[in-house]
């Protein structure tokens, strides 16, 4: 069999491996040319999503680009620690979770799987598929077409692949929350964070996060709340103008978020925060969508990339074990949807609390002192990081009753 997969972002080649695992040839067209590996965000791998690398036989790829993250500590605007937690269920070596740049994670994956063999062709943007009960032809944008059995989308969350097998499929969903990401080369404010730990402030205007390099660098995020920045907005001010901005909404918090932003560069601005909260139909015919094609998560799940590892992994497994291609995608369907679409509302419950209400700031922090006593706890979200996937017969999500 010969599969298609769309997309050299996380899931694509996470996916191509997985397949050439169970004897099916993969073929990734990707739209851009190849990535250098430096451009926007970082993020945090899970140990659900660095146990699906290791499914993989990939995970040595994270050890050289990242660095490991061991807790969440979540303090108010006043400066009142609100709540530590675990980022997670460690794997059997003790790893919690790793942060590092999303695009070098894609890039090594990409490497990996050319390194293994697959076929990775860059600059071939898919314009239009044409499916068939017994496969599909797709078009790329320089006009060529290629046929396969099987068309996997892993094409992110504005999907080609999504629309073609459900034309009336839900597009993302904005969260109500902006993005601006940096990077603070060198700095003696990294002392004043402890390492391998996120540093979140729930601000009176903004929501900050940083984490300590092991070389003594920072990186940070900034969430912004209100309405989608527009491409004309986000054109008419310069980073250095935006920077500027991100220091005035943070100014007025205890902490060294402002401080930080000021001496830092910007890598990520004004970029709209979305989700994908229930794609109804995942397959058609021979084609199925994986990763953030099929479900997103907002970022403050901090499981996009470790969901769509998953998947990998559970799509070739079913390939492998089911008598037919249709049958194999149902039974991914089964396997996967309500694990993910429960962690896609949990990532959308993150993103509102960032959100601050009209509420003061102490009142604020007592009330979210509360929820990380009581409602988000390590044990109510061991059900999401506990999670592992593997090369044994799929079967249905692990979900703790009342998860
Ligand atoms: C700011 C931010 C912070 C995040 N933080 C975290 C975190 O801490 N932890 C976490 O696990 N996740 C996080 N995420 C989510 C994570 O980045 C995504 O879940 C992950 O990148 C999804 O991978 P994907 O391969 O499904 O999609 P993408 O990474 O979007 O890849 C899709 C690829 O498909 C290509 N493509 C699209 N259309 C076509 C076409 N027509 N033809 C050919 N190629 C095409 C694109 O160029 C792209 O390379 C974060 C996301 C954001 C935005």
């Amino acid at each position: 069999m010969k599969a298609l997969v769309v997309g050299g972002g996380i899931a694509g080649p996470a996916t191509a491996l997985a397949l050439q695992h169970v004897g099916i040839e993969a073929v990734v067209l990707e739209a851009w040319p190849r990535s250098d590996g430096e451009a926007g965000s970082w993020f945090t791998l899970a140990a659900n999503g660095l146990h699906a690398l290791d499914v993989l036989g990939a995970r040595h790829l994270v050890s050289r680009i990242g660095f490991p993250s061991e807790r969440n500590v979540m303090i108010g605007a006043t400066g009142r620690t609100l709540g530590t937690m675990s980022l997670g269920v460690p794997l059997a070596d003790g790893t919690v979770a790793m942060t590092m740049k999303r695009s070098r994670l894609a890039a090594a994956l990409v490497d990996e799987a050319v390194r293994r063999g697959v076929d990775v062709r860059h600059d071939a943007r898919v314009v239009d598929v044409a499916s068939r009960p017994d496969g599909v032809t797709v078009t790329l944008q320089d006009g060529s077409t290629v046929e396969a059995d099987l068309l996997v989308g892993a094409d992110g969350v504005r999907s080609l692949v999504r629309r073609t097998i459900d034309p009336a499929a839900a597009a993302a969903r904005y969260v109500g929350l902006t993005n601006f990401g940096g990077f603070t080369t060198a700095t003696p404010l990294a002392a004043h964070l402890p390492a391998r730990q996120w540093h979140f402030v729930f601000g009176s205007r903004a929501f900050f996060g940083a984490h300590p390099t092991p070389e003594g660098d920072v990186v940070w995020f900034v969430n912004v709340p209100g309405r989608a920045i527009t491409p004309a907005e986000r054109a008419a001010r310069t980073p250095q103008q935006w920077r500027d901005h991100l220091v005035d909404l943070l100014v007025d918090d205890a902490g060294p978020a402002a401080d930080l932003v000021r001496s830092g560069r910007l890598e990520l601005w004004a970029d709209n925060t979305h989700d994908l909260p229930r794609v109804a139909r995942w397959h058609r015919d021979r084609m199925v969508v994986v990763g953030e094609a099929a479900h997103a998560p907002s970022p403050s799940s901090g499981q996009g990339a470790s969901l769509a590892l998953e998947d990998a992994v559970v799509l070739a497994t079913c390939l492998r074990d089911a008598a037919t291609v249709e049958e194999a995608l149902t039974a991914y369907d089964s396997a996967r949807r309500r694990r993910v679409e429960r962690i896609v509302a949990a990532g959308a419950r993150s993103s509102s609390s960032k959100i601050p209400g009209r509420a003061g700031r102490a009142v604020r922090d007592t009330m979210m002192r509360l929820v990380f006593r009581f409602v988000v706890t390590e044990r109510s979200s061991a059900w999401i990081t506990g999670h592992r996937v593997g090369w044994e017969p799929a079967e249905g999500p692990a979900l703790p009753s009342g998860a």
